[in-house]
């Protein structure tokens, strides 16, 4: 007989410590780095014969684990990040080996009530009614699916065929075309990439559009590539005219409502039908907890819920169960350490790490202001810096990246804005300091590091 390898407390230890020094220096304990001298020449091949656990994690711990650039590095500043919580990680550790079926009440207790908890935080942050609701789901991408097929739920053409368009921002996230394709729509985008969106240019598009073959406007509420917020009151109330599903994509953006100076920029976003937050992203939480929210779940149930003769014992009575609200049925209960995150630190720890983000980013945007080779793109929105080094091509900005990266500085990727390649920092990270932004400024401008 072949049996597992049994529980190894030496390697628990082992693996307790490792987390806990991650935890303490996410710039430290993990280096990160891609340079070919760090990558392993090769792993060592499955078989039938396993090599043990304290084997098995001594790969992972230095050969596979260190090849990667962890999110939560200070000098992380590429795509948007994102730095969990202590109390989030420990959670989510627990969670695994709690070993919870995370799609109904019926297996998964109050665990339930703890993401519902989560949820109706965020939907408070979000100017929501408490009567919001939805689910967790693994990202922005699933959460912007699963909101498309709610408001697609039930209708029909005068053809008698479901709708079959989806009106987008220029600017929305690359997964709103990847849902339309894969409910066969076709994306028709309205205003350009590089700005937000308003009611003109809006309604410039849904006037070729008859409503009934529009499943849904998505607007943007922090485009992921500049941080540009649309003009949702505008928007929603075109929405309203037309009587249109507004989904809202805050996947990125929505944290930054936490920030009181802010909250204005989102006026409008309470009105939308469905809104996507990600907590992996600017809240804090680790991977994959994204949720998206419905102004009235009832109809994203009608779609999302899934029938069977053998589920019917996790639907009975007035059961609140997660599966039904996006396009899943098994899931991993992963709000929860978003609530244990909320409850252990408060929600005002919330709001001053983003305010602390916001605030980095306007230190970077003043030092590049201030700094004779480099010039801000545009003026920054949210937490994004767009900015560009003077006499930089293309092939200037990957050969810096690539070096930066290489060599442990930082992840910094370049993007284009208006035509022009620029470099793009994302701060979503209350660890990060001035100092940080120092050190990668100081690189780029050719100083001494
Ligand atoms: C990141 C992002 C997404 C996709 O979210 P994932 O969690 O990566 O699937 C969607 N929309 C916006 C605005 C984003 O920034």
């Amino acid at each position: 007989m072949h049996e597992f390898v049994a529980q190894d407390h030496e390697t628990l230890k082992d693996i307790a410590a490792w987390a806990a020094a991650r935890l303490s220096d996410p710039a430290g304990a993990l280096p990160p780095g891609h340079h070919p001298d760090r990558r392993p020449t090769a792993l060592p091949a499955i078989a039938g014969d396993g090599v043990g656990m304290e084997a098995a994690w001594a790969w992972v711990r230095d050969a596979v684990l260190p090849t990667a650039f962890p999110t939560d590095h200070p000098r992380y500043l590429a795509f948007v990040g994102g730095a969990p919580t202590p109390a989030a990680v420990l959670t989510d550790a627990a969670l695994s080996a709690a070993s919870i079926y995370g799609g109904s009440e019926l297996e998964a207790g109050a665990v339930v009530a703890a993401e519902r908890a989560a949820l109706r935080w965020l939907g408070g942050v979000l100017g929501y009614p408490s009567t919001a609701h939805g689910a967790f789901v693994s990202g922005g991408s699933m959460a912007n699916l699963s909101a498309l097929v709610a408001a697609r739920h039930g209708r029909s053409t005068a053809s008698g065929r479901p709708p079959a368009i989806v009106v987008m921002a220029a600017s929305a996230h690359a997964s709103v075309r990847a849902a339309a394709a894969i409910m066969g729509c076709d994306v028709v985008t309205a205003g350009t990439p590089d700005g937000a969106l308003g009611a003109g240019d809006l309604n410039r598009v849904l006037d070729a559009h008859d409503p009934a073959e529009v499943v849904a406007v998505v607007a943007s509420a922090g485009a992921t590539n500049t941080g540009a917020v649309d003009a949702l009151g505008e928007i929603a109330e075109v929405c309203a005219d037309r009587r249109i599903w507004l989904h809202v994509d805050a996947a990125y953006g929505g944290a930054a409502m936490l920030a009181p100076a802010l909250r204005s920029a989102f006026a409008g976003i309470e009105l939308a039908d469905s809104i996507t937050i990600d907590p992996h992203k600017w809240l804090f939480t680790p991977y994959e907890c994204a949720a998206v929210l419905y102004r009235e779940p009832a109809r994203a149930r009608a779609a999302h819920r899934q029938q069977a003769d053998y589920l019917e014992a996790a639907h009975d009575g007035d059961a609140d169960n997660p599966a039904d609200y996006a396009v899943h049925l098994t899931r991993r209960a992963r709000g929860l350490p978003l609530w244990a995150s909320l409850l252990a630190n408060g929600t005002d720890a919330y709001v001053d790490a983003v305010e602390r983000c916001l605030d980095t980013a306007s230190y970077a945007a003043k030092q590049i202001e201030a700094n004779p080779v480099l010039e801000l793109a545009t003026e920054p929105q949210l937490s994004v810096v767009l900015f560009r080094r003077t006499g930089w091509q293309g092939d200037e900005y990957a050969r810096w990246s690539q070096a930066a990266r290489y060599g442990g500085l930082g992840l910094v990727t370049p993007t284009v804005f208006a035509g022009e390649t620029v470099l793009r920092l994302c701060f979503v990270n209350p660890r990060t300091t001035g100092s940080d932004v120092d050190l990668l400024l100081a690189s780029l401008t050719g100083e001494v590091r």
